[in-house]
């Protein structure tokens, strides 16, 4: 599903009704860069949940936690993070496995310990769209699956120069691997042009875990 917003508060209405629709043991993944408005959308979120208090980005604390609203809310941001280990520290397993929904903004930094079933929400920015424009897809994916492919490029990847930036952004953790594929895994070719990439982010994506097979 792709939601299409114009302003702060229309990404805050799409977080508030998704909290509203939030159930124990969600998994919300949200990744986006910097100042794209993941705090805006965990703000409509714990709107959504019922939580009153003020909820702000937790860039120092990596996890922050409510408690008044309707199921417990974990908001972790890993921006910071400078290894996995530091979620042991935390405590991490009883927010993801427990009653709670668990709100994660960078989830590309510690995609390894994520579990198999989350919701993925990617916001990003059109500036030919206007400043506040924002597109926003939201996906239920299973992290660390199988990915269906044949010899051509990943959909959404229409150049040569954006597929390297793909890669790019994957090998520093910036960006999911499975941003850019569809939900289901399946990716396309488009030109024989870009086999050399399609092998890169294939090598890249098994290193990952993620098992190909052709389709
Ligand atoms: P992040 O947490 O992703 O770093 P924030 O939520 O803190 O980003 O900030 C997003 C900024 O973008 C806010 O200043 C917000 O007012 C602004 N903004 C403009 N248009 C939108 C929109 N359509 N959706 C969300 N935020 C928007
Ligand atoms: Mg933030």
């Amino acid at each position: 599903m792709v939601i299409e917003t114009r302003k702060p508060e229309e990404t805050y209405e799409l977080g508030r009704k998704m909290g509203g629709e939030a159930g124990p043991g969600q998994i919300v993944c949200l990744s986006g860069d910097l100042g794209v408005g993941k705090t805006v959308f965990t703000q409509g979120f714990a709107a959504g949940l019922g939580i009153e208090g003020p909820v702000n980005s937790p860039t120092f604390t990596i996890l922050q936690q409510y408690e008044d609203g309707r199921l417990p809310l974990y908001h972790f941001d890993v921006y910071r993070i400078g290894d996995v280990s530091e979620m042991d520290e935390i405590g991490y397993e009883d927010c993801f496995f427990g009653d709670g929904v668990c709100l994660i903004e960078w989830p590309g930094l510690i995609e390894e310990i994520l579990p198999e079933k989350v919701t993925w929400v990617t916001i990003e920015k059109d500036l030919e769209k206007g400043f506040d424009y924002r597109r926003i897809s939201v996906e239920n994916v299973m992290v660390n699956h199988r990915v269906y492919g044949h010899m051509e490029a990943p959909l959404g990847i229409h150049s040569r120069r954006k597929a390297a930036a793909f890669i790019e952004d994957i090998k520093s953790g910036k960006s999911s691997p499975l941003k850019n594929i569809t939900s289901n895994y399946h990716y396309h070719t488009v030109s024989a042009e870009s086999e050399e990439i399609l092998d890169e982010i294939e090598e890249m994506l098994r290193a990952k875990g993620f098992l190909i097979e052709a389709v």
